[in-house]
């Protein structure tokens, strides 16, 4: 009988504690410090903040932080690539600007995570089954060669060949 009134007592003081819901901000800073750099082990809060890497968050020089930086920037280059105009039939190219759009934004999340590398080694790993998939169309083979090789680049901390102009 005790048991029970002290079980519904401490029930009541749950309710109260967790009630109004919402996770105060300060916790939710908290869990987004706790993710950290593979390498220097510097918090990603401004880069989570940012969606984008940034030097405040790692020890000067560390490595992972500059081939984040590396991810970027090919990020961007596949963006840009995307808003070039293009020769070609409408549809094809619109198919393919999404898909360059689609993998920038792939590589741009990649750049943000605790350990890029490993993220991206994985993707070159994606784009190689998408080369070899027996259904992939001629042009998107080729633009995911193109990109399992700048992954495995990037993965080495290398700068990956240019991106072709556009579909064939
Ligand atoms: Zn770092």
């Amino acid at each position: 009988m005790l048991v029970g009134k002290i079980l519904v007592r401490r029930r009541c003081l749950i309710v109260q504690y967790s009630w109004p819901g919402p996770m105060p901000p300060a916790r939710r800073r908290g869990t987004i410090a706790l993710i950290r750099c593979a390498r220097c082990k510097g918090p990603l809060y401004q880069t989570k903040l940012k969606g984008q890497p940034r030097q405040e968050d790692h020890e000067q020089g560390c490595e992972t932080f500059i081939r984040a930086i590396r991810i970027v920037r090919y990020a961007d280059e596949l963006k840009r690539a995307a808003s070039k105009p293009n020769q070609g039939r409408w549809r094809s190219n619109r198919r393919w600007r999404k898909y360059l759009l689609r993998n920038a934004k792939k590589l741009s999340v990649a750049a943000c995570e605790p350990d890029p590398v490993a993220v991206v080694r994985d993707l070159s790993v994606q784009y190689q089954a998408e080369c070899q998939a027996r259904d992939t169309p001629a042009d998107a083979t080729r633009m995911a060669e193109m990109l399992m090789k700048a992954c495995r680049r990037l993965a080495l901390g290398e700068a990956p060949a240019p991106i072709v102009s556009g579909p064939v």
